[in-house]
């Protein structure tokens, strides 16, 4: 290996073992090709994968190198988990086939339990990105739920069609969609096993021809069970929204998401606040209906961001209901989104730089 590259990687330290990647055995290899330097990185001996926090420091310690332009990162997936004592559920997360980050930034958008606008908040915010000009994919994987059909006035789409280059997103307010609904009739049941969910999530994210979008955002199953363990462990996630309505009751589930992003090592992006204030349509009064400012308490109390607010607002529901997302245009509720999603994208720019991460077995 290039001795320059070698202490580059020697620089990084591993947060299970405590040692540097080198020692630690976590490089398979590296090398430099013209401009270009790949390290393939073997996945941690026992723990959760941990590429999301070592990519960005890799790309920076090497980046820093003189004549190097592009810094590739790939780790490797284990065929067979060598942690024993794992859960089966776990062992079978690991990747079997080659996969490549599908967009520049992933944001997965969550909440501790269901109801409380999460699936608003991820359609809404998609729109005002695409507003602002980028790229944006949004990959419903509310797979018992699926809302991106209603919300996006897309409930007669007859299905997916799959070409050689992949699913075929469906398009509407410049926004690139996927979700179960669209396989679905609606109203029928899916009953799916954990391993089947997991599985359609991670092909509906891997195999769809997004086109490089700058922001895909994922809208998450509702509460912490294995598919979003699943979701936060095996995909190539750059960081977490957590939606929360500022009652006491919803706070403690919203603080049961944030652990689970903790535990696998996803960073946790900010908090929004859904349904702050109730903004009355008729005398333009605000009133404060679950109360005032839990949620920045809450981001406060968690050292996490505090992304902005949505007040509650009778015109957001209808709109909905009507597949007009409220952020297409720029009354108070527009303005909120636009303001929450622009807060959200930096933070996912400072939480990691993006760049291509390939997953190979
Ligand atoms: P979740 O995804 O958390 O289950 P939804 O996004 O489906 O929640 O929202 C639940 C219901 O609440 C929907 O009818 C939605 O239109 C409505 N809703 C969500 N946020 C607001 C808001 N800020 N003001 C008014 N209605 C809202």
């Amino acid at each position: 290996m290039d001795e320059r590259l070698r202490n580059a990687l020697k620089a990084i330290t591993e947060q299970q073992s405590g040692r540097d990647l080198i020692d630690a055995g976590r490089i398979e290899a590296a090398g430099i090709a013209g401009d270009t330097a790949t390290i393939i990185v073997k996945p941690p001996v026992a723990g959760a994968p941990d590429l999301n926090r070592l990519q960005p420091q890799i790309e920076d310690a090497v980046s820093a190198l003189d004549g190097i332009e592009r810094v590739r990162v790939v780790m490797t997936a284990h065929r067979e988990s060598k942690d024993r004592s794992a859960p089966a559920a776990k062992q079978t997360r690991k990747s079997t086939a080659p996969t490549v980050k599908p967009a520049k930034r992933i944001i997965a958008v969550a909440s501790g339990k269901g109801g409380v606008g999460k699936s608003t908040i991820a359609a809404n915010l998609a729109v005002a990105l695409a507003r602002e000009g980028l790229k944006v994919g949004l990959l419903d994987a509310d797979i018992y739920g699926p809302s991106v059909p209603r919300l996006f006035g897309l409930t007669d789409v007859p299905g997916l069609r799959k070409t050689d280059a992949g699913v075929q997103p469906v398009e509407a307010h410049g926004v690139k969609l996927i979700s179960m609904g669209f396989v679905v009739k609606p109203g029928a049941a899916v009953v799916w096993r954990g391993p089947m969910v997991q599985g359609a999530i991670r092909q509906f994210m891997l195999e769809t021809e997004w086109g490089e979008p700058d922001v895909l955002i994922i809208d998450m199953p509702p509460g912490t069970g294995d598919a979003q363990l699943a979701i936060a462990q095996d995909l190539p996630v750059d960081g977490a929204v957590i939606v929360s309505t500022p009652q006491d009751l919803a706070l403690d589930d919203a603080r049961k998401a944030m652990s689970l992003f903790e535990q696998t090592h996803v960073p946790l992006l900010g908090m929004i606040e859904n349904m702050s204030v109730f903004l009355c349509p008729h005398c333009g009064e605000s009133s404060h209906i679950f109360g005032e400012g839990g949620v920045r308490a809450e981001a406060e109390r968690a050292g996490l961001a505090y992304l902005g607010d949505i007040p509650l607002h009778p015109e957001l529901r209808s709109r909905s209901d009507a597949g007009e997302p409220a952020a297409l245009d720029d009354g108070p509720v527009g303005k909120a989104f636009r303001k929450a999603a622009l807060a959200a994208l930096e933070a996912a720019d400072m939480a990691g730089k993006p760049a291509p991460m390939i997953t190979v077995s």
